[in-house]
């Protein structure tokens, strides 16, 4: 390919909820995000300006098939490093949490002091949970002692519990909790820059179609704001948790796609 036709963004279904602790649905989540991006209600501009319509810079790589026999994590692994070895960055949309440890297993040793701003109500720092050292509550856990990044910075938080806060020492992790949330400022943070956008970082109110719902979080205005004010580059991201299975009137399919139309054009710039 030439590089004015090359693939610089590709977005990237990943359909798994089988990590969920509490409901699942999130496995339905890729193509109902798609259709509300071709939704008629809508078009491709993003707020900066970009019109994702006329841009060749990116593309939909359509959903990863990850039905049994298949190992997800693998599959999603080596998917995610085949696209950054080729030097395309990946949105993904999930599924639940658990598949940003894997792709991070292909993002960390790729982008040697990556930093991750992590959005989301919930820390995801347990050790376990229910027996799963696998479960969308423990991705930041096994991604901080697998040395995947060099700072991870979450926001919005506000679940912590003593283990959480403990894991959050152990590892450095920088953490401003919605009830500090004026202290967050997103100019501050450069890249390579990885976001992880858990849709429950969101007030209820604003991202009803979750299975966990955390009232006291954030708006749609501040994420959107976060996501133009990163310095970047934005090398990757992820929009996840959103289970369509509690979201009748696609409130939150919309929202996804707009926060994907924003991040693909974030990604896009160099
Ligand atoms: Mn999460
Ligand atoms: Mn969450």
């Amino acid at each position: 390919m030439s590089p004015a036709t090359q693939t610089r963004v590709a977005l990237l279904g990943a359909p798994s909820d089988a990590h969920s602790s509490f409901l699942r649905g999130a496995a339905l989540a890729p193509p109902r995000i798609r259709a509300a991006l071709h939704s008629g209600s809508s078009n491709w501009s993003t707020e900066l300006g970009a019109d994702l319509a006329t841009s060749a810079g990116w593309s939909d790589q359509g959903d990863l098939e990850l039905s049994y026999p298949t190992d997800p994590f693998d599959r999603i692994e080596r998917t995610i490093a085949g696209f950054l070895d080729g030097g395309t960055r990946v949105l993904t949309l999930g599924g639940d949490h658990a598949i940003t440890y894997p792709i991070l297993r292909a993002y960390g040793p790729r982008f040697p002091g990556l930093t991750i701003l992590h959005i989301d109500a919930h820390p995801d720092l347990y050790h376990e949970f229910d027996g799963d050292r696998f479960s969308h509550a423990c991705p930041f856990a096994r991604i901080m002692e697998a040395g995947l990044a060099h700072r991870l910075v979450q926001v919005g938080i506000r679940t912590l519990i003593p283990h959480t806060r403990q894991q959050a020492e152990r590892f450095g992790v920088e953490i401003f909790e919605m009830r500090h949330i004026e202290t967050f400022h997103a100019r501050e943070l450069g890249g390579p820059l990885y976001i992880s956008l858990d849709l429950d970082g969101l007030d209820p109110a604003f991202a009803p179609g979750v299975s966990h719902h955390e009232p006291g979080g954030l708006t749609t205005r501040q994420v959107l704001d976060f996501l133009q004010q990163v310095t970047g580059p934005v090398v990757g991201a992820d929009i996840v948790e959103y289970n369509p299975l509690r979201d009748p009137l696609e409130i939150t399919a919309m929202l996804a796609a707009r926060l994907a139309k924003e991040l693909i054009g974030r990604m896009l710039e160099p």
